[in-house]
């Protein structure tokens, strides 16, 4: 087969290390003589791997020791119910930047009173709203730092006057994060970090215990912190795929070097975006994802666009169709996708416009 270049928005492109590892595990896992899809979780050595895990999350977000996290299945649309369960007891805001966004909001309206502090529905959601006011009696303030579907990032780790919790599915781990800002960080793994099939939770253990409702005990975090994530069966094969993933990381030289190579890699495509005059892009430019990157045909050449895709599949570009309520194409850069899968993607831009020049 000739080589492809993947930029699915999720599941992810994962690092051909973590898949290597992943193949031997499955055929032994450790040594065991047993499949890693037929381990037992009570065994010393999934212990080994869970541990590796958790402190892997640890060591690679520096989170500090009044934070804990664990991993669930579920998905990430799943813990938009957890959150409000947990935290919601009187009021909680949510900045509306997308469609996972809004979902959150709408799970949260089903527990109790919540409402969109903010929205960028207007420009559908091409940019993060701004200046707005943030009341102090909110149980909390919810935000999603990336927005997978319109390619917008929020990258800094705002200051806020009540607790902040953040999905952080698509651009966890690809940037440093001041986990202390946060009461809470979720999201599911197989934007950046894993297969499909587990989310992570950074808690910060002294705030559970605000609500006054009875939570059930699979929603419970507190269920799940006090048991070290295995309070049931846990999705053990995306477990151990995460923490080879993770260990990758690591050996590239932890988020920090990772967060580098993002740069380098948003800014090469971002730039072609900007140069070629085929294409535009779709979000504001100070709000511009590092993860996904969006774009559509430039006024004129919309006919194009399925030209384009055709294009660019023959040259072996795989996932650049953008979402259907965006249109056009998005490249989802996660930290696998390398900068020579980039340039890959520039030079079809390149080819493309000189074959209509
Ligand atoms: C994909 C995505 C989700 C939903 O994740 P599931 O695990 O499929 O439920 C939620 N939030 C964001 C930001 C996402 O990108």
């Amino acid at each position: 087969m000739s080589k492809v270049h993947v930029f699915n928005a999720g599941p992810c492109l994962l690092p051909q290390q973590a898949i290597d590892s992943t193949i031997e595990a499955l055929k032994d896992f450790k040594g065991t003589g047993i499949s890693v899809l037929s381990i037992s979780h009570r065994t010393k050595e999934w212990d080994q791997t869970m541990d590796e895990c958790r402190a892997l999350w640890k060591e690679l977000l520096h989170i500090p020791d009044t934070h804990e996290v664990v991993f669930l299945g579920g998905g990430a649309s799943l813990q938009f119910l957890y959150v409000a369960m947990n935290y919601l007891e009187k009021k909680a805001a949510y900045l509306d930047t997308g469609v996972w966004a809004h979902k959150a909001l709408v799970e949260a309206q089903g527990i109790g009173e919540a409402y969109a502090i903010a929205c960028s529905k207007d420009r559908n959601y091409c940019y993060i709203p701004k200046g707005f006011e943030i009341p102090s009696d909110l149980d909390y303030l919810h935000i999603t730092t990336n927005n997978t579907i319109y390619g917008t990032e929020i990258r800094t780790d705002m200051d806020c006057p009540v607790p902040l919790i953040a999905d952080m599915s698509s651009d966890i781990m690809s940037r440093p994060v001041d986990v202390s800002k946060y009461d809470l960080i979720y999201g599911g793994a197989q934007k950046n970090v894993g297969p499909a099939g587990v989310i992570f939770a950074i808690i910060r253990k002294d705030s559970l215990g605000r609500v006054s409702r009875h939570i059930p005990t699979m929603l419970n975090y507190k269920t799940h912190i006090d048991k070290l994530s295995m309070f049931n069966t846990p999705p053990v094969f995306a477990i151990y795929v995460m923490t080879e993933t993770l260990r990758w990381i690591k050996d590239m030289g932890g988020v920090e070097k990772i967060c580098e190579i993002n740069e380098k890699k948003a800014l090469t495509l971002y730039n072609e975006i900007d140069r070629n005059s085929m294409f535009i892009g779709t979000a504001d430019k100070c709000d511009r994802s590092r993860m996904n990157v969006c774009f559509v045909m430039a006024p004129g050449h919309e006919d194009l666009q399925d030209e384009f895709l055709a294009f660019a599949k023959g040259e072996g570009m795989v996932g650049i169709k953008g979402h259907r309520s965006v249109g056009g194409f998005r490249a989802s850069i996660y930290n696998a996708c390398t900068q020579e899968d980039v340039e890959a993607l520039v030079k079809c831009m390149q080819e493309f416009e000189n074959m209509h020049k």
